[in-house]
């Protein structure tokens, strides 16, 4: 297979076929994300995708999901991006879904009915990072949305039967307005109403922009314990019908992972065990990305 780069996926794809049908990330600007600096953005050739599908077709039959990479691989224009699902669809017929990471601006380039063409050639997940539902905040870190066409983009895939992760970051907003965002955050996800919520913890990265305004003392993120209490807040808010909530990542200092409602109480006692300082934490130097 030909990788390019840091090839970057959600944890939940650890067992998918990773196919990398872009570089880097055409927005590349969000403040506190490094994952593609000095990377060109590129839609990769169709003979260098054909050729890993060529080769996935002889040595990966044992995966029935395809996730494609990089950072935005809905920003491939619809005609090419049908023709790729049908692509893999034609060389790998075991693959039974195809997932990506998706910005706002790409899912709203895109009408209603061209997004159900995509369900149709197997788009079956869509993961979209909200990070905040503060407009401030969303302003601030440059996501290059308002929590408005957020809503908006998100609804749009769940309309469409896609599955929708959305991701939100603890810590985003500074202390600052770290109870704006942890209340507005979970106003958001309550009108999209994905089918995940994944929750993940800032990690202050010295190549990115807020994790050099954090050095020079712009940028002020909250402590362990205000962390915990941001979280409460936006979990203790959350009226979603249903849906998975995950807070696993390597990033955070304890794991959530069950259903909404179904375990909010759960979740609620476990984050006060946090702020009551009596639940196991993750040692810093095994936090990570
Ligand atoms: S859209 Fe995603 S990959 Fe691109 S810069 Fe923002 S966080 Fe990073």
């Amino acid at each position: 297979m030909h990788y390019e780069g840091n090839i970057i996926r959600p944890p939940s794809e650890a067992n998918s076929l990773i196919l990398q049908v872009t570089t880097g990330c055409s927005h590349n600007r969000c403040t506190f994300c490094g994952a593609y600096q000095g990377q060109q953005f590129q839609i990769k050739d169709d003979a260098i995708i054909e050729s890993d599908l060529e080769f996935a077709s002889v040595h990966c039959t044992g995966q029935s999901t395809v996730f494609l990479a990089d950072g935005d691989a809905l920003v491939i224009p619809q005609k090419r991006l049908l023709h790729l699902c049908g692509m893999i669809k034609e060389k790998l017929p075991w693959i039974r879904r195809i997932h990506l990471y998706a910005n706002c601006r790409d899912i709203l380039a895109r009408t209603p009915a061209e997004l159900s063409e995509l369900k149709r050639v197997g788009l079956g997940r869509i993961y979209m990072g909200l990070e905040s539902g503060h407009e401030k905040t969303l302003a601030a870190i440059d996501k290059g949305a308002t929590a408005a066409e957020m809503i908006q983009a998100g609804q749009r895939v769940k309309k469409a039967k896609i599955f929708l992760s959305v991701t939100c970051l603890l810590g985003i907003a500074g202390i600052r307005y770290s109870l704006q965002h942890a209340a507005e955050t979970a106003e958001v996800l309550n009108q999209i109403e994905p089918n995940q919520i994944a929750i993940l913890t800032l990690m202050l990265l010295e190549n990115t922009k807020i994790g050099q305004a954090a050095a020079a003392g712009t940028f002020q993120m909250p402590d362990k314990l205000g962390l915990f209490q941001e979280l409460r807040i936006m979990v203790a808010a959350l009226n979603v019908s249903r849906g998975q909530l995950q807070a696993n990542h390597a990033s955070n200092y304890f794991s959530l992972d069950g259903r909404l409602p179904r375990d909010k109480d759960d979740f609620l006692a476990i984050i006060d065990r946090a702020i009551a300082g009596t639940l196991n934490l993750k040692p810093e130097a095994l936090r990570g990305l």
